[in-house]
């Protein structure tokens, strides 16, 4: 199975992209995100968008999907 196929997968179980948001932010983190840049999970900012997070410790954003398979997929999330 290749990772194409497992993608179309895995998005077909969800009806939007708010929901599959949520549930790689609950499987990832347990809700709490966690700053792939310095590791950081004190201070997490959460964007009016719900979707880019900013850490409070060395103040770079990121997306849930940041340093995973679906960051260089063409599913925007
Ligand atoms: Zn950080």
């Amino acid at each position: 199975m290749s990772e194409k196929y497992n993608l179309f997968y895995f998005f077909k179980q969800f009806p939007d992209e708010d929901a599959c948001r949520k549930y790689l932010e609950k499987r990832r983190w347990n809700n709490s995100p966690i700053c792939p840049h310095c590791c950081n999970a004190q201070k997490i900012y959460r964007y009016k968008n719900g979707k880019t997070f900013k850490c409070a410790h060395c103040l770079k954003q990121f997306k849930v999907t940041t340093g995973t398979i679906f960051e260089n997929s063409n599913i925007s999330l």
